[in-house]
């Protein structure tokens, strides 16, 4: 069986995937807004226990599409160990389509465009990317680690190995004052990087982490469901894409919407004009049943 270490997080689009723990925690763990792994020492997994996971799920699990490889950034463990382990993979599970896991802008950084190719080729097709701002001040009140021109040189080195981004814009990350700002600048960061899909999450404080310490003592500009839909708006208006799935599904956000860009970009903000011009009436998701 699968013996998980901790809390595991995947993307929703990862739902009905094979998740494996290739490494624990993250690397990087410094995101003022992110709890996942505030407790876990970051390490990587031996490949034995892994073979042995993979074993049983090769007998007990029927048709394994997807892999999930977690935890926050397993990308940073060395290619060596993860070109193993993909081939661990493609050979226990032979109905196999993709494999994917988080990449922290850190683990982008360290890997060469050589090594993501190579794990491309092995299975490793897709990167979830939390861009969060393309907005300097907003990236540096994050703690991200990099800013947007260092963002924009990691994502394209995905690109450059053939590998395909899933990324995230946090709304309501620049608080009230840099509301505009922070949509106008991710909207220039993510039309850099075009990636595959982008969705957005809402910024949200909790407890055990900086941002949640902040909000305790009121120092968090938290945006209301009609300011997030202006900067959800407003970031949507300044995307010029040309072939992105978007989606706002992540349990954080109020609104949800769908679609392709760039065909889908006028219906969708024309849909979010009619939410601003008569907010009583919007679908917004009540506070309660939000997650994260
Ligand atoms: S890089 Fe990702 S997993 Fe690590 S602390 Fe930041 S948001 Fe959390």
């Amino acid at each position: 069986m699968i013996r998980y270490q901790g809390d595991v997080y995947r993307p929703p689009s990862e739902a009905d995937s094979l998740i494996l723990q290739a490494t624990l925690g993250c690397s990087y763990n410094r995101c003022t807004f992110c709890a996942m792994y505030r407790e876990k020492d970051f390490r990587v997994r031996p490949l034995s226990e892994l073979r042995e996971e993979l074993a049983w799920a090769a007998r007990s699990l029927a048709g394994v599409r997807k892999v999930f490889l977690a935890d926050g950034d397993a990308l940073v463990a060395k290619a060596s160990f993860l070109a193993e382990l993909l081939d661990e993979i493609g050979r226990a599970l032979p109905g196999l389509k993709r494999v994917s896991c988080y990449a922290s802008p850190q683990a982008l950084a360290v890997r060469t465009v050589d090594e993501m190719r190579d794990l491309r080729e092995r299975g490793l097709t897709q990167y979830y990317l939390g861009i969060e701002s393309g907005h300097d001040a907003v990236l540096r009140d994050l703690e991200k680690g990099v800013d947007a021109a260092e963002m924009i040189r990691v994502a394209r080195k995905a690109h450059a190995a053939g590998v395909k981004l899933s990324t995230m814009i946090l709304l309501g990350a620049g608080g009230r004052a840099l509301s505009r700002e922070h949509a106008v600048e991710s909207a220039r960061v993510v039309n850099a990087i075009q990636p595959r899909f982008l969705s957005t999450l809402v910024m949200t404080p909790v407890p055990g982490t900086p941002l949640g310490a902040a909000a305790a003592r009121g120092e968090v500009d938290e945006l209301d469901p009609v300011e997030l839909a202006w900067e959800l708006r407003e970031l949507l208006a300044g995307l010029e894409l040309e072939g992105t799935i978007f989606r706002s599904n992540h349990a954080s956000n109020y609104l949800t919407l769908a679609g392709t860009l760039p065909k889908d970009k006028a219906a969708m903000v024309a849909a979010l004009d009619g939410v601003l011009r008569a907010p009583e009436r919007a679908p917004f998701r009540p506070k309660w049943s939000r997650g994260l």
